[in-house]
Protein backbone atom coordinates (compact mmCIF):
# COMPACT_ATOMS: atom_id res chain seq x y z
CA UNK A 1 0.00 0.00 0.00
CA UNK A 2 1.44 3.27 -0.87
CA UNK A 3 2.13 5.90 1.87
CA UNK A 4 0.04 8.50 0.64
CA UNK A 5 -3.29 6.49 0.18
CA UNK A 6 -5.36 4.42 3.13
CA UNK A 7 -6.11 1.79 0.85
CA UNK A 8 -5.54 1.34 -2.80
CA UNK A 9 -7.34 -0.52 -5.73
CA UNK A 10 -7.41 -0.92 -9.51
CA UNK A 11 -10.88 0.39 -9.72
CA UNK A 12 -12.25 2.92 -7.02
CA UNK A 13 -16.18 3.64 -8.24
CA UNK A 14 -18.11 6.71 -6.90
CA UNK A 15 -21.31 6.03 -6.72
CA UNK A 16 -23.75 2.73 -5.71
CA UNK A 17 -26.50 2.91 -8.42
CA UNK A 18 -27.19 0.75 -11.15
CA UNK A 19 -23.66 2.29 -13.29
CA UNK A 20 -21.69 1.81 -10.24
CA UNK A 21 -22.57 -1.59 -9.04
CA UNK A 22 -22.47 -3.03 -12.35
CA UNK A 23 -18.76 -1.46 -12.73
CA UNK A 24 -17.77 -3.16 -9.59
CA UNK A 25 -19.26 -6.43 -10.53
CA UNK A 26 -17.51 -6.52 -13.86
CA UNK A 27 -14.29 -5.32 -12.64
CA UNK A 28 -14.37 -8.28 -9.95
CA UNK A 29 -14.94 -11.21 -12.34
CA UNK A 30 -12.15 -9.50 -14.90
CA UNK A 31 -9.80 -9.75 -11.89
CA UNK A 32 -9.71 -6.61 -10.94
CA UNK A 33 -9.37 -4.83 -7.18
CA UNK A 34 -12.48 -2.50 -6.60
CA UNK A 35 -13.86 -0.31 -3.82
CA UNK A 36 -17.45 1.37 -4.85
CA UNK A 37 -18.02 4.50 -2.32
CA UNK A 38 -21.38 5.41 -1.82
CA UNK A 39 -22.45 8.62 0.17
CA UNK A 40 -25.88 7.59 1.70
CA UNK A 41 -26.15 5.14 3.79
CA UNK A 42 -27.67 2.32 1.37
CA UNK A 43 -27.13 1.69 -2.43
CA UNK A 44 -29.17 2.20 -5.00
CA UNK A 45 -29.56 6.05 -5.63
CA UNK A 46 -32.36 7.13 -8.61
CA UNK A 47 -31.98 3.32 -9.91
CA UNK A 48 -33.73 2.38 -6.17
CA UNK A 49 -36.90 3.95 -7.80
CA UNK A 50 -36.59 2.38 -11.71
CA UNK A 51 -38.92 -0.48 -13.14
CA UNK A 52 -36.69 -1.62 -16.20
CA UNK A 53 -34.18 -1.09 -19.06
CA UNK A 54 -33.95 -0.78 -22.31
CA UNK A 55 -32.20 -3.84 -24.72
CA UNK A 56 -32.27 -4.27 -28.39
CA UNK A 57 -32.50 -7.84 -30.04
CA UNK A 58 -32.29 -9.32 -26.55
CA UNK A 59 -33.51 -13.23 -25.94
CA UNK A 60 -36.28 -11.90 -23.94
CA UNK A 61 -37.72 -9.97 -26.55
CA UNK A 62 -37.10 -12.64 -29.22
CA UNK A 63 -39.16 -15.34 -27.26
CA UNK A 64 -41.67 -12.90 -26.69
CA UNK A 65 -41.82 -12.35 -30.39
CA UNK A 66 -41.26 -8.50 -30.14
CA UNK A 67 -38.79 -7.04 -32.71
CA UNK A 68 -36.96 -4.33 -31.95
CA UNK A 69 -33.85 -3.88 -33.97
CA UNK A 70 -30.31 -2.51 -33.26
CA UNK A 71 -30.84 -0.54 -36.15
CA UNK A 72 -33.94 0.91 -35.15
CA UNK A 73 -33.21 1.83 -31.50
CA UNK A 74 -29.68 3.09 -33.06
CA UNK A 75 -32.03 5.32 -35.80
CA UNK A 76 -34.31 6.93 -32.62
CA UNK A 77 -31.48 7.72 -30.57
CA UNK A 78 -29.95 9.77 -33.04
CA UNK A 79 -33.14 11.34 -34.79
CA UNK A 80 -34.90 12.13 -31.54
CA UNK A 81 -31.51 14.00 -30.04
CA UNK A 82 -31.81 15.48 -33.00
CA UNK A 83 -28.40 14.31 -33.93
CA UNK A 84 -26.87 16.04 -30.83
CA UNK A 85 -26.10 11.99 -28.93
CA UNK A 86 -22.66 10.96 -30.01
CA UNK A 87 -23.04 7.94 -32.93
CA UNK A 88 -19.87 5.84 -31.29
CA UNK A 89 -21.78 5.69 -28.06
CA UNK A 90 -25.00 5.07 -29.23
CA UNK A 91 -23.66 1.97 -31.19
CA UNK A 92 -21.72 0.68 -28.10
CA UNK A 93 -24.88 0.75 -26.02
CA UNK A 94 -27.00 -0.73 -28.81
CA UNK A 95 -24.89 -3.05 -29.26
CA UNK A 96 -24.24 -4.40 -26.21
CA UNK A 97 -27.73 -3.48 -23.96
CA UNK A 98 -29.30 -7.29 -25.23
CA UNK A 99 -25.81 -8.53 -23.15
CA UNK A 100 -26.51 -6.86 -19.85
CA UNK A 101 -29.68 -8.70 -19.93
CA UNK A 102 -28.36 -11.98 -19.96
CA UNK A 103 -25.43 -10.80 -17.22
CA UNK A 104 -28.57 -9.63 -14.93
CA UNK A 105 -30.36 -12.70 -15.17
CA UNK A 106 -28.14 -15.67 -15.69
CA UNK A 107 -24.75 -13.94 -13.43
CA UNK A 108 -26.71 -11.93 -11.34
CA UNK A 109 -30.01 -13.31 -10.65
CA UNK A 110 -32.69 -11.26 -12.31
CA UNK A 111 -36.15 -12.92 -13.27
CA UNK A 112 -37.92 -11.19 -16.45
CA UNK A 113 -41.25 -10.69 -16.11
CA UNK A 114 -42.21 -8.42 -18.93
CA UNK A 115 -41.02 -6.69 -21.99
CA UNK A 116 -43.28 -3.86 -22.32
CA UNK A 117 -43.90 0.06 -23.46
CA UNK A 118 -44.89 2.80 -21.07
CA UNK A 119 -47.79 4.31 -22.83
CA UNK A 120 -50.18 2.48 -25.25
CA UNK A 121 -50.70 5.37 -27.37
CA UNK A 122 -47.68 6.65 -27.51
CA UNK A 123 -46.91 6.97 -31.39
CA UNK A 124 -43.62 4.46 -32.13
CA UNK A 125 -42.70 3.56 -28.85
CA UNK A 126 -40.31 0.73 -29.15
CA UNK A 127 -41.18 -2.40 -26.89
CA UNK A 128 -37.54 -2.01 -24.75
CA UNK A 129 -39.05 -1.90 -21.33
CA UNK A 130 -37.66 -5.01 -19.86
CA UNK A 131 -39.58 -5.50 -16.26
CA UNK A 132 -37.28 -7.65 -13.65
CA UNK A 133 -38.92 -8.94 -10.61
CA UNK A 134 -39.17 -6.44 -7.78
CA UNK A 135 -37.76 -3.79 -10.34
CA UNK A 136 -34.72 -2.50 -10.33
CA UNK A 137 -34.58 -1.91 -6.77
CA UNK A 138 -34.51 -6.08 -6.31
CA UNK A 139 -31.77 -5.68 -8.98
CA UNK A 140 -29.48 -3.27 -7.15
CA UNK A 141 -30.43 -6.12 -4.45
CA UNK A 142 -28.56 -8.38 -5.88
CA UNK A 143 -26.07 -6.57 -7.41
CA UNK A 144 -24.98 -5.69 -4.50
CA UNK A 145 -24.76 -9.03 -2.83
CA UNK A 146 -22.97 -10.20 -5.88
CA UNK A 147 -20.07 -7.27 -5.82
CA UNK A 148 -19.68 -8.21 -1.76
CA UNK A 149 -19.65 -11.58 -3.11
CA UNK A 150 -16.66 -11.27 -5.51
CA UNK A 151 -14.89 -9.26 -3.06
CA UNK A 152 -15.11 -5.66 -3.29
CA UNK A 153 -14.73 -3.16 -0.78
CA UNK A 154 -18.53 -1.26 -0.43
CA UNK A 155 -18.21 2.09 1.78
CA UNK A 156 -21.41 3.12 2.52
CA UNK A 157 -22.06 6.77 4.17
CA UNK A 158 -19.00 7.89 2.38
CA UNK A 159 -18.72 10.47 0.40
CA UNK A 160 -16.35 11.47 -2.78
CA UNK A 161 -15.35 14.72 -2.29
CA UNK A 162 -11.90 15.82 -4.70
CA UNK A 163 -10.23 12.99 -7.68
CA UNK A 164 -6.33 13.47 -7.43
CA UNK A 165 -4.36 13.25 -10.21
CA UNK A 166 -0.53 13.57 -10.57
CA UNK A 167 1.35 16.22 -12.17
CA UNK A 168 0.51 14.78 -15.94
CA UNK A 169 -3.45 15.09 -15.25
CA UNK A 170 -3.37 11.17 -14.70
CA UNK A 171 -5.53 10.36 -12.30
CA UNK A 172 -4.31 8.58 -8.82
CA UNK A 173 -7.00 8.07 -6.40
CA UNK A 174 -9.69 9.87 -4.59
CA UNK A 175 -10.54 11.87 -1.54
CA UNK A 176 -13.67 10.90 0.54
CA UNK A 177 -15.28 11.90 3.43
CA UNK A 178 -16.55 8.66 5.81
CA UNK A 179 -19.34 8.46 8.41
CA UNK A 180 -17.27 10.36 11.26
CA UNK A 181 -16.26 12.95 8.53
CA UNK A 182 -12.83 11.29 8.72
CA UNK A 183 -10.48 11.94 5.25
CA UNK A 184 -9.98 8.81 3.08
CA UNK A 185 -7.28 8.73 0.55
CA UNK A 186 -8.04 5.65 -1.73
CA UNK A 187 -5.58 5.23 -4.30
CA UNK A 188 -6.36 3.95 -7.73
CA UNK A 189 -5.53 3.10 -11.54
CA UNK A 190 -8.99 4.34 -12.45
CA UNK A 191 -11.90 6.45 -10.75
CA UNK A 192 -15.21 5.74 -12.25
CA UNK A 193 -17.66 8.40 -12.01
CA UNK A 194 -21.59 7.65 -11.36
CA UNK A 195 -22.73 9.93 -9.10
CA UNK A 196 -26.34 9.70 -10.75
CA UNK A 197 -26.70 13.54 -11.99
CA UNK A 198 -27.70 16.66 -10.45
CA UNK A 199 -31.64 16.31 -9.76
CA UNK A 200 -30.98 16.91 -6.32
CA UNK A 201 -29.09 19.97 -6.68
CA UNK A 202 -31.52 23.03 -7.19
CA UNK A 203 -28.64 25.90 -8.11
CA UNK A 204 -27.03 23.45 -10.64
CA UNK A 205 -30.43 22.98 -12.71
CA UNK A 206 -30.72 26.26 -12.56
CA UNK A 207 -26.83 27.05 -13.97
CA UNK A 208 -27.63 24.00 -16.69
CA UNK A 209 -30.94 25.11 -17.68
CA UNK A 210 -33.22 27.87 -18.91
CA UNK A 211 -36.05 27.05 -16.35
CA UNK A 212 -34.92 28.73 -13.46
CA UNK A 213 -37.07 26.81 -11.44
CA UNK A 214 -34.54 24.61 -9.72
CA UNK A 215 -36.03 25.34 -6.22
CA UNK A 216 -39.75 24.70 -7.58
CA UNK A 217 -39.02 21.36 -8.87
CA UNK A 218 -39.79 18.31 -7.20
CA UNK A 219 -37.23 15.65 -7.20
CA UNK A 220 -38.61 12.14 -6.95
CA UNK A 221 -35.38 10.40 -7.06
CA UNK A 222 -32.06 9.49 -5.17
CA UNK A 223 -31.97 12.80 -2.68
CA UNK A 224 -27.68 11.94 -2.82
CA UNK A 225 -27.97 12.99 -6.48
CA UNK A 226 -26.15 16.52 -6.15
CA UNK A 227 -24.01 16.70 -9.04
CA UNK A 228 -20.92 15.97 -6.92
CA UNK A 229 -19.24 13.56 -9.80
CA UNK A 230 -19.83 16.11 -12.00
CA UNK A 231 -17.93 18.84 -10.26
CA UNK A 232 -15.21 16.25 -9.80
CA UNK A 233 -14.70 15.92 -13.16
CA UNK A 234 -14.94 19.13 -14.32
CA UNK A 235 -12.85 20.29 -11.38
CA UNK A 236 -9.86 16.87 -12.72
CA UNK A 237 -9.42 18.14 -16.39
CA UNK A 238 -13.09 16.56 -17.73
CA UNK A 239 -15.55 18.28 -20.07
CA UNK A 240 -19.26 18.95 -20.19
CA UNK A 241 -21.38 17.49 -22.77
CA UNK A 242 -23.09 20.02 -25.43
CA UNK A 243 -26.47 17.89 -23.64
CA UNK A 244 -25.59 18.87 -19.97
CA UNK A 245 -28.90 20.36 -18.67
CA UNK A 246 -30.90 17.39 -19.97
CA UNK A 247 -33.63 16.37 -17.45
CA UNK A 248 -36.41 13.89 -17.22
CA UNK A 249 -39.40 15.89 -16.19
CA UNK A 250 -43.07 15.35 -15.97
CA UNK A 251 -46.17 16.78 -14.26
CA UNK A 252 -46.23 16.13 -10.45
CA UNK A 253 -48.95 17.37 -7.79
CA UNK A 254 -46.77 18.33 -4.40
CA UNK A 255 -46.68 16.10 -1.50
CA UNK A 256 -47.71 13.19 -3.10
CA UNK A 257 -46.84 9.73 -3.75
CA UNK A 258 -46.50 8.85 -7.19
CA UNK A 259 -48.80 5.99 -6.46
CA UNK A 260 -51.28 8.24 -6.04
CA UNK A 261 -55.10 8.39 -8.12
CA UNK A 262 -55.45 12.31 -7.60
CA UNK A 263 -52.18 12.71 -9.00
CA UNK A 264 -52.28 10.20 -12.23
CA UNK A 265 -55.78 12.07 -12.94
CA UNK A 266 -53.46 15.10 -13.53
CA UNK A 267 -51.68 13.45 -16.52
CA UNK A 268 -54.78 12.13 -17.93
CA UNK A 269 -55.13 13.77 -21.28
CA UNK A 270 -58.68 15.32 -20.58
CA UNK A 271 -58.82 19.65 -20.31
CA UNK A 272 -55.59 21.46 -19.18
CA UNK A 273 -55.41 25.30 -18.36
CA UNK A 274 -52.66 27.64 -17.44
CA UNK A 275 -52.79 29.83 -14.64
CA UNK A 276 -55.13 32.28 -16.11
CA UNK A 277 -57.50 29.68 -16.60
CA UNK A 278 -56.91 29.34 -20.74
CA UNK A 279 -56.18 26.04 -22.41
CA UNK A 280 -52.81 25.82 -23.39
CA UNK A 281 -52.21 22.68 -25.47
CA UNK A 282 -53.41 19.40 -26.86
CA UNK A 283 -53.37 17.41 -23.43
CA UNK A 284 -52.42 14.40 -25.53
CA UNK A 285 -48.78 15.28 -24.51
CA UNK A 286 -49.64 13.43 -21.67
CA UNK A 287 -49.49 10.47 -22.95
CA UNK A 288 -46.03 10.77 -22.51
CA UNK A 289 -44.90 12.41 -19.37
CA UNK A 290 -41.53 13.47 -20.67
CA UNK A 291 -42.64 15.56 -23.10
CA UNK A 292 -45.66 16.39 -20.21
CA UNK A 293 -42.59 17.28 -17.76
CA UNK A 294 -40.87 19.62 -20.52
CA UNK A 295 -44.15 21.59 -20.98
CA UNK A 296 -45.13 22.42 -17.32
CA UNK A 297 -41.84 23.62 -16.94
CA UNK A 298 -42.04 25.88 -19.30
CA UNK A 299 -45.65 27.16 -18.08
CA UNK A 300 -46.23 30.36 -15.92
CA UNK A 301 -45.51 29.39 -12.32
CA UNK A 302 -44.11 25.86 -13.87
CA UNK A 303 -47.50 24.57 -13.17
CA UNK A 304 -51.13 23.62 -14.70
CA UNK A 305 -54.56 22.53 -13.99
CA UNK A 306 -56.14 19.49 -14.70
CA UNK A 307 -60.05 19.93 -14.56
CA UNK A 308 -62.49 17.58 -14.34
CA UNK A 309 -66.21 16.76 -13.76
CA UNK A 310 -68.52 13.70 -12.48
CA UNK A 311 -68.98 11.64 -15.76
CA UNK A 312 -64.53 11.80 -16.03
CA UNK A 313 -64.48 10.34 -12.41
CA UNK A 314 -67.04 7.65 -13.58
CA UNK A 315 -65.31 6.22 -16.84
CA UNK A 316 -61.86 6.60 -15.18
CA UNK A 317 -63.05 4.57 -12.09
CA UNK A 318 -65.22 1.84 -14.31
CA UNK A 319 -63.71 2.27 -17.29
CA UNK A 320 -60.01 2.97 -16.02
CA UNK A 321 -57.34 5.71 -16.96
CA UNK A 322 -55.83 6.39 -19.92
CA UNK A 323 -52.04 6.65 -19.18
CA UNK A 324 -50.63 5.13 -16.02
CA UNK A 325 -47.36 6.10 -14.61
CA UNK A 326 -44.70 3.19 -14.70
CA UNK A 327 -45.99 0.43 -12.73
CA UNK A 328 -46.63 2.73 -9.72
CA UNK A 329 -50.44 3.25 -11.33
CA UNK A 330 -50.72 0.82 -14.45
CA UNK A 331 -52.04 1.83 -17.81
CA UNK A 332 -55.77 1.46 -18.28
CA UNK A 333 -55.99 0.55 -14.37
CA UNK A 334 -59.85 1.38 -13.16
CA UNK A 335 -58.76 4.20 -10.67
CA UNK A 336 -61.13 2.84 -7.93
CA UNK A 337 -59.27 5.10 -4.82
CA UNK A 338 -60.31 7.82 -6.98
CA UNK A 339 -63.24 9.25 -5.48
CA UNK A 340 -62.24 8.95 -2.01
CA UNK A 341 -59.03 10.47 -2.11
CA UNK A 342 -59.60 13.32 -4.22
CA UNK A 343 -62.62 14.37 -2.32
CA UNK A 344 -60.02 14.19 0.83
CA UNK A 345 -57.97 16.17 -1.10
CA UNK A 346 -60.30 19.05 -1.79
CA UNK A 347 -61.17 18.69 1.74
CA UNK A 348 -57.99 18.91 3.31
CA UNK A 349 -57.29 22.73 4.49
CA UNK A 350 -53.26 22.49 3.95
CA UNK A 351 -53.33 21.23 0.68
CA UNK A 352 -54.43 24.22 -1.97
CA UNK A 353 -53.55 21.75 -4.92
CA UNK A 354 -56.54 20.09 -5.47
CA UNK A 355 -60.00 22.25 -5.11
CA UNK A 356 -63.63 21.97 -5.91
CA UNK A 357 -66.67 23.78 -7.23
CA UNK A 358 -70.30 23.12 -7.72
CA UNK A 359 -69.51 25.67 -10.64
CA UNK A 360 -67.41 26.61 -13.15
CA UNK A 361 -67.58 29.63 -11.50
CA UNK A 362 -66.66 29.01 -8.04
CA UNK A 363 -64.10 26.49 -9.44
CA UNK A 364 -62.07 29.12 -10.74
CA UNK A 365 -62.44 31.40 -7.68
CA UNK A 366 -60.99 28.49 -5.68
CA UNK A 367 -58.71 28.00 -8.23
CA UNK A 368 -57.83 31.71 -8.13
CA UNK A 369 -58.36 32.46 -11.77
CA UNK A 370 -60.80 34.90 -13.52
CA UNK A 371 -64.51 32.84 -13.23
CA UNK A 372 -65.59 34.40 -16.36
CA UNK A 373 -62.60 33.36 -18.11
CA UNK A 374 -62.85 29.55 -17.00
CA UNK A 375 -66.43 29.64 -17.90
CA UNK A 376 -65.50 30.85 -21.80
CA UNK A 377 -62.60 28.47 -21.50
CA UNK A 378 -64.81 26.08 -20.34
CA UNK A 379 -68.19 26.14 -22.77
CA UNK A 380 -65.51 26.61 -26.01
CA UNK A 381 -63.75 22.78 -24.98
CA UNK A 382 -67.19 21.82 -24.52
CA UNK A 383 -68.80 22.25 -28.07
CA UNK A 384 -65.76 21.14 -29.62
CA UNK A 385 -66.32 17.91 -27.40
CA UNK A 386 -69.94 17.97 -28.60
CA UNK A 387 -68.32 18.61 -32.19
CA UNK A 388 -66.02 15.29 -31.23
CA UNK A 389 -63.43 17.42 -33.42
CA UNK A 390 -60.53 19.39 -31.53
CA UNK A 391 -60.07 22.32 -34.65
CA UNK A 392 -57.86 24.03 -31.71
CA UNK A 393 -54.90 22.07 -31.02
CA UNK A 394 -56.05 18.42 -32.38
CA UNK A 395 -56.42 16.40 -29.93
CA UNK A 396 -57.62 12.94 -30.57
CA UNK A 397 -61.49 12.92 -30.49
CA UNK A 398 -61.36 10.28 -28.04
CA UNK A 399 -59.67 12.07 -25.21
CA UNK A 400 -62.76 14.69 -25.72
CA UNK A 401 -64.61 14.20 -22.64
CA UNK A 402 -66.68 17.38 -22.12
CA UNK A 403 -66.16 19.32 -18.68
CA UNK A 404 -70.36 19.35 -17.51
CA UNK A 405 -71.29 17.52 -14.81
CA UNK A 406 -70.79 18.99 -11.49
CA UNK A 407 -69.44 19.06 -8.99
CA UNK A 408 -65.91 19.67 -10.59
CA UNK A 409 -62.20 19.15 -9.29
CA UNK A 410 -59.22 20.85 -10.41
CA UNK A 411 -56.01 19.23 -9.51
CA UNK A 412 -52.66 21.26 -9.86
CA UNK A 413 -50.02 19.74 -11.47
CA UNK A 414 -46.26 20.96 -10.87
CA UNK A 415 -42.98 20.29 -12.27
CA UNK A 416 -41.87 16.84 -11.33
CA UNK A 417 -37.86 16.00 -12.10
CA UNK A 418 -36.66 11.97 -12.17
CA UNK A 419 -32.96 12.38 -13.22
CA UNK A 420 -30.93 15.18 -15.15
CA UNK A 421 -29.01 12.97 -17.41
CA UNK A 422 -25.84 14.17 -20.25
CA UNK A 423 -23.25 16.26 -18.49
CA UNK A 424 -19.78 14.93 -19.11
CA UNK A 425 -17.99 14.03 -22.24
CA UNK A 426 -17.26 11.12 -22.51
CA UNK A 427 -15.94 8.39 -25.76
CA UNK A 428 -17.35 5.08 -26.37
CA UNK A 429 -14.81 3.37 -23.79
CA UNK A 430 -16.70 5.97 -20.93
CA UNK A 431 -13.38 7.83 -20.86
CA UNK A 432 -14.05 11.56 -19.91
CA UNK A 433 -12.47 13.50 -22.15
CA UNK A 434 -10.79 17.21 -21.56
CA UNK A 435 -11.57 20.04 -23.90
CA UNK A 436 -9.02 18.95 -26.71
CA UNK A 437 -11.47 16.02 -26.49
CA UNK A 438 -8.63 13.88 -25.29
CA UNK A 439 -9.30 10.87 -22.43
CA UNK A 440 -8.26 12.56 -18.86
CA UNK A 441 -6.21 9.08 -18.03
CA UNK A 442 -7.72 7.15 -15.52
CA UNK A 443 -10.79 8.82 -15.36
CA UNK A 444 -14.51 7.54 -16.44
CA UNK A 445 -17.71 8.19 -15.91
CA UNK A 446 -21.25 6.12 -16.47
CA UNK A 447 -25.19 6.19 -15.91
CA UNK A 448 -26.71 9.63 -15.78
CA UNK A 449 -23.04 11.75 -15.11
CA UNK A 450 -22.41 10.58 -18.74
CA UNK A 451 -23.04 12.75 -22.04
CA UNK A 452 -23.68 11.28 -25.63
CA UNK A 453 -26.60 9.45 -25.72
CA UNK A 454 -29.67 12.00 -25.26
CA UNK A 455 -30.05 15.36 -26.99
CA UNK A 456 -32.29 18.09 -25.52
CA UNK A 457 -35.20 15.74 -23.95
CA UNK A 458 -35.27 12.05 -22.44
CA UNK A 459 -36.01 9.08 -25.13
CA UNK A 460 -39.25 8.23 -23.88
CA UNK A 461 -39.93 6.38 -27.10
CA UNK A 462 -37.00 3.66 -26.24
CA UNK A 463 -38.23 3.35 -22.84
CA UNK A 464 -35.96 1.91 -19.84
CA UNK A 465 -33.02 4.10 -21.58
CA UNK A 466 -31.83 5.41 -18.52
CA UNK A 467 -31.14 2.79 -16.66
CA UNK A 468 -30.01 0.84 -19.55
CA UNK A 469 -27.77 2.78 -20.09
CA UNK A 470 -26.81 2.48 -16.45
CA UNK A 471 -26.22 -1.17 -16.08
CA UNK A 472 -24.67 -1.40 -20.04
CA UNK A 473 -21.99 1.49 -19.40
CA UNK A 474 -20.93 0.25 -15.72
CA UNK A 475 -20.00 -3.17 -17.21
CA UNK A 476 -18.36 -1.52 -20.49
CA UNK A 477 -16.16 0.70 -18.46
CA UNK A 478 -15.03 -2.09 -16.22
CA UNK A 479 -14.18 -4.29 -19.07
CA UNK A 480 -11.91 -1.68 -21.39
CA UNK A 481 -10.53 -0.31 -18.12
CA UNK A 482 -9.00 -4.02 -17.50
CA UNK A 483 -7.87 -4.40 -21.08
CA UNK A 484 -6.00 -1.01 -20.47
CA UNK A 485 -4.63 -2.04 -17.03
CA UNK A 486 -3.80 -5.71 -18.97
CA UNK A 487 -2.06 -3.83 -21.84
CA UNK A 488 0.07 -1.51 -19.30
CA UNK A 489 -2.00 1.38 -20.85
CA UNK A 490 -3.28 2.07 -17.03
C1 LIG B 1 -39.29 7.36 -9.97
C2 LIG B 1 -38.26 7.00 -11.00
C3 LIG B 1 -38.54 5.99 -11.91
C4 LIG B 1 -37.60 5.68 -12.89
N1 LIG B 1 -37.89 4.67 -13.76
C5 LIG B 1 -36.99 4.35 -14.73
C6 LIG B 1 -37.23 3.24 -15.60
O1 LIG B 1 -38.21 2.50 -15.46
N2 LIG B 1 -36.34 3.01 -16.58
C7 LIG B 1 -35.21 3.78 -16.74
O2 LIG B 1 -34.44 3.54 -17.66
N3 LIG B 1 -34.92 4.78 -15.89
C8 LIG B 1 -35.78 5.06 -14.89
N4 LIG B 1 -35.47 6.04 -13.99
C9 LIG B 1 -34.14 6.66 -14.09
C10 LIG B 1 -33.07 5.68 -13.57
O3 LIG B 1 -33.38 5.34 -12.26
C11 LIG B 1 -31.71 6.28 -13.59
O4 LIG B 1 -31.55 7.01 -14.74
C12 LIG B 1 -30.52 5.33 -13.61
O5 LIG B 1 -30.82 4.09 -13.07
C13 LIG B 1 -29.42 6.05 -12.89
O6 LIG B 1 -28.36 5.22 -12.53
P1 LIG B 1 -26.99 5.88 -12.05
O7 LIG B 1 -26.15 4.76 -11.59
O8 LIG B 1 -26.48 6.79 -13.07
O9 LIG B 1 -27.40 6.84 -10.82
P2 LIG B 1 -28.03 6.50 -9.40
O10 LIG B 1 -28.77 5.23 -9.41
O11 LIG B 1 -28.78 7.69 -8.97
O12 LIG B 1 -26.76 6.29 -8.47
C14 LIG B 1 -25.89 7.33 -8.15
C15 LIG B 1 -25.40 7.14 -6.73
O13 LIG B 1 -24.28 7.98 -6.51
C16 LIG B 1 -24.34 8.42 -5.16
N5 LIG B 1 -23.48 9.60 -4.96
C17 LIG B 1 -23.72 10.88 -5.33
N6 LIG B 1 -22.69 11.68 -4.99
C18 LIG B 1 -21.77 10.88 -4.39
C19 LIG B 1 -20.49 11.12 -3.81
N7 LIG B 1 -19.94 12.34 -3.75
N8 LIG B 1 -19.83 10.07 -3.27
C20 LIG B 1 -20.37 8.83 -3.28
N9 LIG B 1 -21.58 8.55 -3.80
C21 LIG B 1 -22.27 9.56 -4.38
C22 LIG B 1 -25.81 8.69 -4.96
O14 LIG B 1 -26.14 8.77 -3.60
C23 LIG B 1 -26.43 7.50 -5.69
O15 LIG B 1 -26.65 6.41 -4.83
C24 LIG B 1 -36.37 6.37 -12.97
C25 LIG B 1 -36.07 7.35 -12.03
C26 LIG B 1 -37.00 7.65 -11.05
C27 LIG B 1 -36.64 8.70 -10.06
Amino acid sequence: MSEEFDATYDIVVVGAGASGLSCAVQAAKDGLTCAIIEKEPQTGGSSAFAEGHAAFESDEQIKRGINVTKEQAFNTYLDYSHWRADPPLVSRFVENAATTIVKMRDEVGAVYEDVTVTALDQPGELTTWHLPEGEVARLIELLEADARRRGVDVFLSTAATRILTDDTGTVTGLVAKDADGQEVRLGAKAVVIGTGGFAANPEMLDKYTKYGIGDKMINVGGQGNTGDGINMVLAAGGTEHNSIGTLLLFPLMRDKTITSHTNCTGMQPYFWVNTEGRRFTDEVVGMSFGNAGDVVATLPGACYWCIIDQATIRHLVEDGNEIGLGIYVRNNEKMVNLPTEIEADAADESRTNVVKGETIEELGRNMGVDPAVLRAEVDAYNQLCAAGVDTKFHKPSKFLFSVAEGPFFAIKMETGIMISMGALKIDEHMRCLDADGQPVPGLYSVGCDAGGLFGESYALPIPGSANGFALTSGWLAADDIAEAIHAGAL
